[in-house]
């Protein structure tokens, strides 16, 4: 019998559970192979998807940088699926590890218990880490890694004798995450209106952001380009209210991998030190070696006091996240109170450490850390020939992480308004001509902006460099149709 536990049953009958069958490579077309036409698509699946006004391919199979859907059709992954594919796909050492961790014992609770994976996991990335930060707890995805961490500041100050100490301080534009605290943290509007009233008021101050300074990042003694903004805003705040500083060492989707001035982040640690704020480093994208170097701050010369990571450190091979911190902040809660506040069920998790440990292991050993370095040079040099098309305004980055910024207008750089939707026309071009980036909107003045990213497995070959970059050409002209023909 069907209960309908007061939704009306009409409702529940509605619609009997759909049968998928195969979508047919380009998007929005679908096929009936007989019985319940549909596609991989709202409503036609019991998928409730991330967007669901689109059709979505099924991939099949992947292999080093590239994925297969069922149609044969072919993708060169170029941002690693959302920048967390830095071994590749079907990486058979990978599985392995998963599988043989999975076979030994596949969960426990971290309360009770520790193992293996963790411990050597933690070690391996105490050994690659800045300073004094030895000491890792592992989460699952990076909005978790971004809450715990940010609480994990705020239980130090109540636990240290500075209960006022409260307030935090992050970038605009910026992006930490989607969980409450974290989407407070982050500067996107039109992710937060609808939950505007559950959000916490976070204070911010421009990021480093040089294509859309002012100054062009030229200027030594701008305040957003030195980071003496800070300063300031500690100072409005009252510094005996503020917990924290939060930034991505090199910008991710909000600000299209920008890097800040190479003094920046020196300025930070000395502003921190001296009002006794925490600063707290998202290496959530751009650690992992993604920026040439383990951790992306290594390259200004500046500990933070807390470092949060997730992504590509098990590679994309099982959901990972961590939050490192020295003994000096954790000693103060383990003199205190005696336990960090946020346990979750799948923290420490065996096969998720065992993915990491053999994705941190492998990198040590092919060194490709080295290689992302060297093939960024590459990547660089070779994306530079797309400052030519009509409508990119500019191509940056570090590593194998670059932005690429779409304008309306290159001399004035004024974007293209948000209703032209140009990021999203160039994504789906970019899909069509099979090649995988990453869209932001929103970054040049809060509501109109367009950029994609490219962040590709560190195993890519300079070939595989150039198809990007040919790909990327056709998609820019498809795009540049496809506006100009909704503007009609
Ligand atoms: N921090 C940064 C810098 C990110 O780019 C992201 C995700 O893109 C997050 C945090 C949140 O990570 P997740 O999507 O795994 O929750």
């Amino acid at each position: 019998m069907l209960r309908s536990y007061g939704i009306p049953c009409m409702v529940l009958a509605r619609r009997a559970p759909p049968r998928i069958v195969a979508f047919r490579g380009s998007i929005g077309l679908k096929e009936d192979r007989g019985g319940g036409v549909t596609a991989y698509r709202y409503p036609d699946s019991n998928v409730f998807y991330r967007k669901l006004g689109r059709s979505y391919p099924r991939v099949v199979r992947g292999e080093g940088c590239w994925l297969y859907d069922e149609q044969g059709k072919d993708y060169l992954d170029a941002v690693g699926g959302a920048y967390v594919v830095n071994l590749g796909h079907s990486n058979a050492e990978l599985a392995d590890a998963l599988a043989r961790q999975a076979r030994e014992f596949g969960y426990l609770s971290a309360t009770a218990f520790t193992h293996g994976p963790v411990e050597e996991l933690a070690r391996e990335l105490a050994a690659t880490l800045p300073g004094d930060l030895d000491k890792l707890y592992f989460l699952s995805s990076g909005s978790e890694a971004v809450e715990a961490a940010l609480k994990l500041a705020r239980q130090y100050w109540v636990e240290a004798g500075k209960p006022g100490k409260h307030r935090i301080i992050a970038l605009a534009p910026s992006y930490h995450g989607n969980t409450l605290l974290a989407l407070s943290a982050s500067a996107r509007e039109q992710y937060k209106l609808p939950f505007r009233e559950w959000l916490v008021d976070v204070t911010r101050i421009p990021a480093p952001y040089a294509y859309r300074c002012d100054c062009r990042g030229a200027d030594a003694a701008c305040p957003t380009c030195s980071g003496t903004a800070l300063e300031a805003a500690i100072r409005r705040a009252g510094a005996d209210t503020v917990a924290a500083f939060i930034a991505e060492p090199v910008g991710g989707s909000s600000t299209g991998a920008s890097t800040p001035r190479p003094e920046y982040f020196r300025m930070i640690r000395e502003i921190c030190d001296r009002y006794q704020v925490l600063f707290v480093a998202d290496e959530i994208l751009c650690g992992a070696g993604r920026t040439g170097t383990w951790w992306a701050v290594d390259q200004y010369g500046a500990t933070p006091d807390i470092m949060t990571m997730g992504k590509g450190i098990s590679g994309g091979y099982a959901p990972l996240s961590a939050v490192a911190a020295p003994e000096r902040i954790i000693d103060v809660i383990a003199q205190g109170s005696g336990s960090f506040l946020h346990a979750q069920t799948f923290s420490f998790h065996p096969v998720a450490c065992a993915a990491g440990l053999a994705a941190v292991r492998l990198l040590k050993r092919d060194r490709l850390v080295e290689r992302c370095a060297r093939l960024g040079r590459v990547l660089h040099e070779r994306l530079a020939a797309l400052t030519r098309l009509p409508h990119v305004g500019d191509v940056r980055g570090r590593g194998l992480l670059a932005g690429i910024e779409f304008v309306e207008d290159k001399t004035s750089r004024a974007p293209f308004p948000r209703a032209a939707r140009f990021a999203e026309a160039f994504t789906e071009a970019a899909l069509e001509a099979g090649l995988v980036v990453w869209p932001n909107v929103g970054h040049a003045d809060g509501v109109n902006g367009d950029l994609v990213v490219v962040a590709p497995p560190f195993i890519i070959t300079e070939q595989e460099i150039d198809q990007i970059v040919t790909r990327f050409t056709t998609a820019h002209a498809a795009a540049v149709s496809a506006v100009k023909a909704g503007a009609r």
